[in-house]
């Protein structure tokens, strides 16, 4: 049999209890017949700690040293869970992730993995052990320092061995069931779905639903690795997120090396139009009031916000009044940039010559996401139908070929899910979710 790579969370590891628990899951794959390589993120809250205990130290800590603290996270969970694997008799072995040969970029707290070269971990896989890497972590090809792949990066970590390894599933473990057609937290009776495609988990992702990092999907998407989101705490089925040819099909399990669809017991089904609803509370609105309408002065605007770093998500430009040739921009960036981003603005007023900046983070961005909707018209219809229905106001809207996303007041995003999860039918009678642990991660 295979190599099976399993990623446990933070709170799957979170106590001495947990990581108990979560060893007698990995020897239990290993005596199944598998060679497994885990994959642990910080225990529970960890991360965020050494965060606030270098912040408390120093206010802007130098990069290079705070990515050497926070490595130092993982670095305690692998050691005890290696422990605790042994404790149960089957040998294992911790590796860092330069250990473990995650070569990444050299960019401090955001650090991309350009490539992966395992020979340590084959080599303990070879001699029967299981391997343990440090997720969210590698080493910098050129400065050879110890970099981080980002918050939520240990997911990244997992699926990046997995291609490397070419193993035939990559299991993320985490503190729900899987993957849910809305947050089960906002929307009581959210439906677990059993397959979903990586463009649509991806468009999740990018739309605030915290189940797994979004460049951790791109990268399954690129090497067509299979992820199973599953609960640590739980043994139900959770979600597979697959190619859409895989994921328009019901049945047994998809096997890699057997090729998603070849199990006779598989029929090709139906595809749901929408697959999902998800929300974000993590954004920000700036609107430019009073921008003339010439040419250039969105190119302007647009590139003081690219060269402050700041990336933006949904744009909006009104037509002038034919009055005033006067336009307003409106556009949704992260909340934490918000403050870069009206400073690096208001070095614009007199150049490009608006009249103010509006500045709103009390907004939220409901989306619904689904593979069907290319097919069938009326989706859009239906979604303002029932943010009507439910009294919710829109203020701006984008669209991509599987997504519709609409930006409303903060206070309505819960009756906007809601609303838009009843009005496509995506509930089921009996409650199905489940969080066992605090943070979803
Ligand atoms: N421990 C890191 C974090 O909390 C990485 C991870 O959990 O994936 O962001
Ligand atoms: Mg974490």
């Amino acid at each position: 049999m295979g190599i099976v790579v399993q990623k446990y969370g933070g709170s799957s590891v979170a106590d001495a209890t947990s990581v108990k628990r979560v060893a007698q899951r990995i020897v239990a794959t290993k005596k199944a017949g598998h060679d497994v390589v885990v994959v642990v993120s910080a225990m529970g809250d960890t991360t965020d700690e050494l965060i606030d205990l270098a912040n408390e130290i120093s206010p802007l800590p130098p990069a290079r040293e705070l990515d050497m603290l926070l490595t130092a996270g993982e670095r305690i969970s692998m050691a005890v869970l290696a422990m605790a694997i042994g404790n149960l008799g089957q040998e294992a072995r911790s590796f860092t992730g330069s250990q473990a040969g995650v070569i990444t970029d050299s960019e401090h707290g955001r650090a991309k993995i350009i490539d992966v070269t395992p020979g340590r971990i084959e080599k303990a896989l070879q001699e029967g052990a299981v391997a343990i890497v440090a997720g969210f972590q590698g080493v910098s090809q050129t400065t050879k320092d110890i970099t981080t792949l980002g918050r939520g990066g240990s997911d990244t970590t997992a699926v990046a061995l997995a291609a490397a390894l070419h193993a035939d599933v990559c299991e993320i473990y985490t503190d729900v069931d899987g993957i849910f057609t809305a947050d089960p937290r906002i929307v009581s009776n959210a439906r677990q779905i059993p397959r979903i495609s990586y463009e649509e988990t991806l468009e999740m992702a990018a739309n605030g639903a915290k189940i797994l990092h979004l460049r951790c999907v791109e990268y399954a998407r690129r090497n067509a690795m299979p992820i199973h989101v599953r609960s640590s705490f739980s043994d139900k089925t959770g979600t597979w997120v697959v190619s859409s040819e895989a994921a328009r099909t019901v049945g047994t399990k998809p096997a890699r090396d057997a090729g998603p669809g070849s199990n006779s017991e598989e029929t090709s089904m139906e595809q749901a139009i929408i697959s999902g609803v998800a929300h974000d509370r993590s954004e920000a609105k700036i609107t430019v009031v009073g921008v003339p309408d010439k040419v250039g002065e969105a190119a302007s605007i647009l590139r003081a916000l690219g060269d402050a770093q700041i990336n933006i998500d949904m744009i909006v430009q009104n037509v002038s009044a034919a009055t005033t040739a006067l336009t307003d921009i409106s556009f949704t960036l992260p909340r934490a940039d918000g403050q870069t981003a009206m400073t690096a603005l208001a070095r614009l007023k007199d150049s490009v010559g608006f009249e103010r900046l509006q500045y709103d983070d009390s907004v939220g961005k409901v989306s619904i996401v689904g593979a069907g909707m290319r097919s069938s018209p009326g989706i859009t219809a239906t979604f303002f139908e029932s943010l009507a229905a439910a009294g919710v106001n829109i203020e701006m809207i984008s669209t991509s070929e599987i997504r519709i996303s609409v930006v409303v007041a903060e206070s309505q995003v819960d009756a906007a899910v809601n609303a838009a999860h009843a009005a496509f039918d995506l509930g089921t009678d009996e409650v199905q979710a489940v969080v066992y642990g605090g943070t979803g991660r």
